[in-house]
């Protein structure tokens, strides 16, 4: 019942997953999984926390390697999540949370059935457009690149189990409801299939 969850929380840029995730770290059940990249370092990122960057010819060896429970390719560049980083937080028995596209998602979900997997998403296009456009890090062929990649990455919504919208100004309560997700679904079926042999035995 206290085993940590594995959780991946995917959103289109701009969907304020950065922020969410800050907000739930502050609860020490919380870990996030630190993903591998290929892209450059963008003015927001500190290297080893938001990411660990290596070039593209490093990440191709890391996938040849097999050190990668997951990777994908987005609008140029490959992000993956390390073998070894998935292993230890969840040997720690913490809510494990990755913070990936939906095609590394899939791959979670392929391997880990137990994962809980939520779709975080702005109210709306208007919204996700004017808050990529706003952050000023990013080139304007790479914003369009990211808008046409949430419209595609919208494709495989019903592989997720739950929906959370990011409101404007109110990404604490995103952050509540993810953690309110998270509580019940520990009550799930899919975690309790010692169940009917503790009841007896206890
Ligand atoms: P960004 O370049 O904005 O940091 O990230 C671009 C996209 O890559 C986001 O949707 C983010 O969630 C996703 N991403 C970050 N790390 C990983 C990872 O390890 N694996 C996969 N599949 N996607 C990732």
């Amino acid at each position: 019942m206290n085993k940590g969850s594995l959780i991946v929380i995917s959103g289109p840029a701009g969907s304020g997953k950065g922020t969410v995730v800050r907000l739930l770290l502050q609860d020490e059940s919380y870990k996030v999984s630190v993903s591998t990249t290929s892209r450059q370092p963008r003015a927001d990122d500190i290297p080893g926390v938001t990411y660990n960057f290596v070039t593209r010819e490093e990440f191709i060896d890391m996938i040849a390697n097999g050190e990668l429970a997951e990777f994908a390719e987005y609008v140029g560049n490959f992000y993956g999540t390390p073998i070894k980083s998935i292993n230890e937080l969840m040997k720690s028995g913490k809510n494990v949370i990755l913070e990936i596209e939906t095609q590394g998602a899939l791959q979670i979900k392929a391997k880990f059935p137990e994962a809980l997997l939520i779709w975080l998403s702005p109210p709306d296009y208007q919204t996700l457009d004017t808050r990529l456009r706003g952050r000023g890090t990013n080139t304007d062929d790479d914003i369009n690149q990211r808008l046409t990649a949430a419209k595609r990455e919208l494709q495989f919504l019903n592989y997720y189990d739950f929906i959370v919208i990011n409101e404007k100004g109110k990404a604490d309560e995103a952050a509540e409801n993810i953690r309110d997700i998270v509580r019940v679904d520990k009550m799930s079926t899919k975690h309790r299939s010692n169940f009917v042999k503790d009841f007896y035995n206890t």
